[in-house]
Parts: structure tokens; sequence; C-alpha cells
């Protein structure tokens, strides 16, 4: 283990980041015209809407809004230290709130601080986007659901034959007392 870096008392740097602001980025599963096309296995084609880039009751937009992330460095001073077997950790204390960080996040100058919150912050930004598409591949349930409606307007169909054919058997029995 090495000794820490840091004492309590030293002024360091360190690199924070927050979502910034959004941005919009083609919906990667209808490519922005908001349907996508369904072929049965039957040959049966016809136009769905996209589900991965309609949020909730809304119709779909075509886009997908991700959220972009703001890096930069601020100065603190240590006020306590722990270190055990996975290595020191340093606490800052300030009379409306404290927080601590973990050696390798806290440095002696501004720019190396800055450097590794820009690096997290872009870490952070293509899991937050790999998430959020995520949210989009669900093919699967869209699958079952044009099948499912299909089923429905099928048995719809059959229900509708058989009383049409009752109703017609009735009429010729009907004509037959009359
Ligand atoms: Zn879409």
């Amino acid at each position: 283990m090495n000794d820490p870096k840091f004492k309590i008392g030293d002024k360091v740097w360190i690199g924070r980041f927050e979502p910034h602001t959004t941005k919009q980025i083609e919906c990667p599963d209808c490519g922005g015209t908001r349907h996508l096309h369904v072929t049965l296995w039957n040959g049966e084609e016809f136009d769905i809407e996209c589900k991965g880039c309609a949020r909730g009751y809304d119709p779909p937009s075509g886009v997908i809004k991700v959220y972009t992330q703001r890096a930069w460095a601020e100065q603190d001073k240590i006020t306590g230290m722990e270190i055990s077997s996975r290595g020191t950790r340093y606490s800052f204390e300030h009379w409306d709130h404290h927080y601590s960080w973990e050696e390798e996040f806290v440095f002696d100058n501004e720019e190396d601080a800055k450097k590794s919150a820009e690096e997290r912050a872009a870490a952070y930004e293509i899991d937050d986007t790999a998430r959020n598409l995520a949210k989009t591949k669900d093919h699967k349930s869209w699958a079952w659901h044009v099948s499912y409606h299909r089923k429905n307007i099928k048995e719809a169909q059959r229900q509708l034959d058989r009383s049409t054919e009752a109703l017609h058997y009735a009429q010729s029995k009907a004509k037959d007392v009359l």
C-alpha cells in the first residue's frame, strides 16, 4: 500500500461532473421515420408505430433524448482521511455538506482534476446513452403486440361469420314456418 499523497489541511483539486443539457439523436429503431414496417411469417405486411421513440402514451417523435455532462474542477481543503486496505479516502467537510473521494480522484492541480472529470463524464455519457437505447430494444413485445391484434381480428372475424351463419339459418327456418 502506498503512503497517502496528501494530508489533512492540504488544498487539493477534485474533478466533478453533472448533467448539463440534453441533446436529441435520431431514433435508432425507426431512423427518425416514427414507424416500423413489419412482415409476418405468412407474408402479411403493415406498418406499426415505433415504440423506441414514443414516451408513455405520446406518439413516436423519431428522436431520443440523451443527457450531456458538464465537467469541471474545484478546489477544496482536506478535513479528514481514512486509510484502509482499499487505499486512502479523503473527506471534505463543510458547515452544510460533506463528501469524500478516493485518492485516485484527488489531484494537486486543476488540469489533472478536470481531465479526470472529463473522462468520467464521457464514460458516463456513453453508459447513459446505452441505457436509453436499451429501452428501445423491445422488438419481441412489439411483434407479440402485432400478432396478438391479428389473432383478435381473426377471432372476431370467425365470430362474425358464425353469427351471420346462425342468423341466416334462423331466417331460413323462420321462412319455413311461415
Ligand atoms: Zn423510433
